[in-house]
């Protein structure tokens, strides 16, 4: 006989009434850790289909960072692989050479990479800029995110073309992509808010996937805490100076007092997306004269960046 429910019950599964470890508010639903996973396993799977991110004969980079989304990137690409014909994996870490913090993370990646089985490779700043992210940002720390975020998308290229991969795939979660949206609308920039889709080949041949894009932030960390791997890692000490961080702040508190936020700003992106006539917005495409890499102007942004880093 059932009692009645009571306020301090503790949340039970909506879909078998096992004691629940996840509360979805945008789908109204609650999960136990079975469904849970199966219900992140699922989506991530359907997102890959759905947008036709995986075919047969690719050779996929995962961008491994170490973090938490890529290690739950890498753990559910390695676990539906069996599902795809003649698709194989390589782990990716770019060292972008941060004192205190990358070293950590790149012995997490290795320890990763090993334990499910997929081969690992490791490109450097050093390497492929001759110096590493400390050394080139000395002065100009405020700059941190940008320069690193250009410089290591490039580097994360150069990695994956090493390894003769036809694709690279990024753990960039719902949060990410959300606050790229609406960072993308702040700053005006409309070529890059509609860029940002599923399937990005703008500014390389190879195409880059983001499976866990409609995947929270908080599920993707409690993902891998169900599954038993706890992540404790150091925090990139250039983290708080971009304005990723207020935007990212803004987000999470408007995503907890109206659920599904996120994921209506990506309906949004989508709808824009639908309506515009892409030539008009983002001009011809151009190649680097330094490097031959497709641009919208006479130097790509890694090029330019680099020039000015060097003055
Ligand atoms: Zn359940
Ligand atoms: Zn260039």
């Amino acid at each position: 006989m059932g009692r009645k429910k009571s306020p301090v019950d503790p949340p039970v599964c909506s879909l078998c009434e096992a004691p629940a470890v996840m509360n979805q508010q945008y789908s109204r639903r609650s999960l136990c850790s079975t469904h849970f996973i199966n219900d992140v396993e699922e989506r991530v799977f359907q997102v890959i289909e759905k947008k036709k991110m995986i075919r047969a004969g690719d050779r996929i980079a995962v961008a491994l960072s170490g973090g938490k989304d890529s290690t739950a990137l890498l753990l559910l690409l390695a676990l539906h692989l069996p599902k795809w014909q003649d698709v194989s994996l390589i782990a990716v870490t770019v060292d972008e050479g941060i004192h205190g913090y990358r070293d950590e993370t790149i012995r997490a990646a290795e320890r990763v990479a090993e334990n499910v089985g997929v081969e690992h490779s490791v490109v450097s700043f050093q390497d492929l800029f001759s110096d590493n992210l400390d050394t080139l940002l000395k002065g100009r720390e405020e700059q941190a995110c940008t320069v690193c975020g250009i410089l290591r998308k490039k580097a994360l290229i150069e990695g994956a073309k090493k390894v003769r991969a036809t694709k690279i795939a990024t753990g960039h979660n719902l949060n990410d992509e959300a606050q790229s949206v609406l960072m993308n609308v702040l700053r005006g920039d409309l070529p890059r808010l509609v860029r940002n889709s599923g399937i990005d080949t703008a500014d390389s041949f190879l195409p880059r996937i983001k499976p866990l894009a409609e995947i929270p932030e908080k599920e993707v960390a409690s993902y891998l805490f169900v599954k038993g791997m706890f992540l404790l890692l150091p925090e990139c000490p250039y983290r708080g100076f971009a304005l990723r961080a207020d935007v990212r702040s803004m987000l999470s508190g408007l995503e907890h007092r109206n659920p599904g936020t996120m994921l209506r700003l990506m309906e949004s992106r989508k709808k824009i997306e639908k309506y515009l006539e892409w030539e008009k917005v983002s001009g011809p495409l151009h190649r680097c004269r330094q490097c031959g890499d497709p641009c919208s102007g006479d130097l790509c942004q890694v090029c330019r960046l680099l020039l000015s880093l060097a003055r």
